[in-house]
């Protein structure tokens, strides 16, 4: 199965979003059928775009208007998908919020359990809004990150062992 999405993140002194914009454009030749970005404001604010193409535009096109609404925001990720599971839709696109809105994941591969990942998440409490693999890890870090005195990098290594399946991640 090829799998040719694109992962960009950006930390630094100047607008995260514009960097981000111009990788994710690097990367779109790598074929994608969405695009999201999520960046951080001064106050802890997730603020998350993300759309799948249309026949009129493509995602990354989607997104450039709504630079503004990012600017000064100096930490982001970014992500061009090729949906595996899900459809190719805007809630399916990634980057993916924690129910509180205080992580944003993005994901390279496939989670092969995330059936069961999922079942277990739900019983705990935790509502998903989209049909893809991905969404379980985030939810499953937002937990870590609590067991782990909030340490994202620690929780992250919690999660990646109770992941079968490929994946490159990348959380904020
Ligand atoms: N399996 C994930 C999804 O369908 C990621 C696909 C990709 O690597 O772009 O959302």
């Amino acid at each position: 199965l090829e799998n040719m999405c694109g992962i960009t993140a950006y930390l630094g002194s100047e607008s995260a979003f514009e960097y981000i914009i111009a990788s994710l454009i690097l990367l779109q030749n790598r074929g994608y059928d969405s695009a999201g970005i999520c960046t951080i404001d001064d106050s802890g604010t997730f603020i998350n775009n993300k759309y799948a193409s249309t026949k009129d535009h493509t995602a990354i096109e989607l997104l450039q208007p709504y630079g503004k609404e990012h600017t000064d925001h100096l930490i982001g990720i970014g992500h061009t998908r090729w949906a595996t599971h899900g459809g190719p839709t805007d809630t399916n696109a990634h980057p993916h919020l924690d129910n509180e809105a205080k992580l944003a994941l993005i994901h390279n591969g496939i989670i092969e359990n995330y059936v069961q990942l999922r079942a277990e998440l739900e019983k705990r409490g935790h509502t998903f809004k989209s049909e893809t693999d991905t969404e379980s890890v985030v939810h499953l870090l937002s937990d870590a990150r609590k067991e782990n005195n909030g340490d994202l990098a620690a929780a992250m290594r919690k999660v990646c062992q109770q992941l079968k399946g490929s994946f490159t991640l990348l959380a904020i």
